[in-house]
């Protein structure tokens, strides 16, 4: 670790709170978390770590995150610096740390269509792709036609037929690659109609989602054939708390840090709603939300 602090001094903290650090705002501290500049020094970083054998995990928004409340052992890599955007006529590459949502805007602005779904979407670009985030009939696989990427040696490109994508997968959550960058593909499109189809999306999720409260967007992957909200209503578990972590009140595929809520809360949670689903329905709900565990 001490060859890691002297070589990016500039760029990385000590015992850094997860909970400050991710949208769920819950979490204990990291040994290291750095916040590298540029693509390289992400890279170089990674690989120094590497070759120091500490674990590292590199993260965006942490908006899928639920950090575990013992912390991480090892370094936690943020993208959130990296936000160079190029535009082209009929193109967007954006860094890896760039904000999903605020792409989708420029893109809305400038008459490019393609980018729209992901208005509101919490996301780095980082994340997203990982993801294959989401949202009205659409995923970024749609769009992508590029990213790149560093394999702990060396820089490359991604074209999007090997990006294994499905829903809420990506080859990236099983070639442990870094994503440094992605291109998308945009067309051209009506501003103002743009403009007005974000804003009333926007509407819609203040209206259905409960973000006045920290959370980690939708608990759980849509089972085939339901939505997991709408099970879980039914199993009426919408308000029902442990600890700190509560199934939302407005959508019931949410679970709502409603203060001072800890790791071991939402897992119970989590635990107590599948039981109930599965008693229910015969259902079995696999988690969107990554834990980030000690355990190996
Ligand atoms: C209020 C709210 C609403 C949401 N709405 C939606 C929605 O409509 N649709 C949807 O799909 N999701 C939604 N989400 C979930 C979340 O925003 C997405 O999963 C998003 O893609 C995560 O992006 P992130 O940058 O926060 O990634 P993080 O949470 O930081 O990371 C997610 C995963 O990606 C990995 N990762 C991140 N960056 C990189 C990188 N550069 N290289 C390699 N791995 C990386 C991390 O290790 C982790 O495994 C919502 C979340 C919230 C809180």
């Amino acid at each position: 670790m001490q060859t890691i602090k002297e070589n990016f001094s500039t760029i990385i903290q000590e015992d850094l709170p997860l909970a400050k650090h991710s949208s769920f705002k819950i979490g204990g501290c990291a040994d290291l978390a750095a916040f590298p500049r540029t693509k390289e020094e992400l890279a170089s970083l990674v690989a120094l770590a590497k070759q120091e054998n500490i674990k590292t995990l590199v993260v965006g928004n942490a908006t899928n995150m639920l950090f575990d409340d013992a912390g991480f052992r090892g370094l936690i890599v943020f993208t959130t610096a990296l936000k160079r955007v190029i535009w082209g006529e009929d193109f967007v590459e954006a860094e890896a740390g760039a904000s999903l949502t605020a792409i989708a805007g420029e893109a809305v602005r400038r008459g490019l269509s393609g980018l729209e779904f992901a208005y509101g979407i919490p996301a780095t670009v980082g994340g997203a792709v990982y993801m294959n985030a989401g949202a009205y009939e659409a995923e970024i696989s749609r769009i992508l036609t590029e990213s790149t990427y560093f394999d702990g040696e060396h820089i490359r490109t991604r074209p999007l037929a090997d990006h294994a994508y499905g829903y809420r997968k990506s080859v990236y959550q099983t070639s442990g690659d870094i994503i440094l960058s992605a291109r998308f593909s945009l067309q051209k499109g009506n501003a103002e109609e743009l403009q007005k189809l974000c804003e009333d999306r926007m509407k819609a999720r203040k209206e259905k989602q409960p973000l006045e409260f920290p959370s980690a967007g939708s608990v759980f992957k849509r089972p085939e054939g339901h939505f997991a909200g709408a099970l879980i209503e039914k199993c009426g578990l919408k308000g029902y708390r442990i600890g700190g972590a509560e199934v939302s009140e407005k959508h019931a595929g949410f679970i709502v840090n409603r203060g001072g809520a800890t790791s071991h809360d939402v897992l119970s949670l989590i635990e107590h709603i599948r039981a109930e689903v599965m008693k229910t329905f015969g259902v079995y709900l696999e988690t969107e939300i990554i834990h980030v565990s000690e355990r190996p």
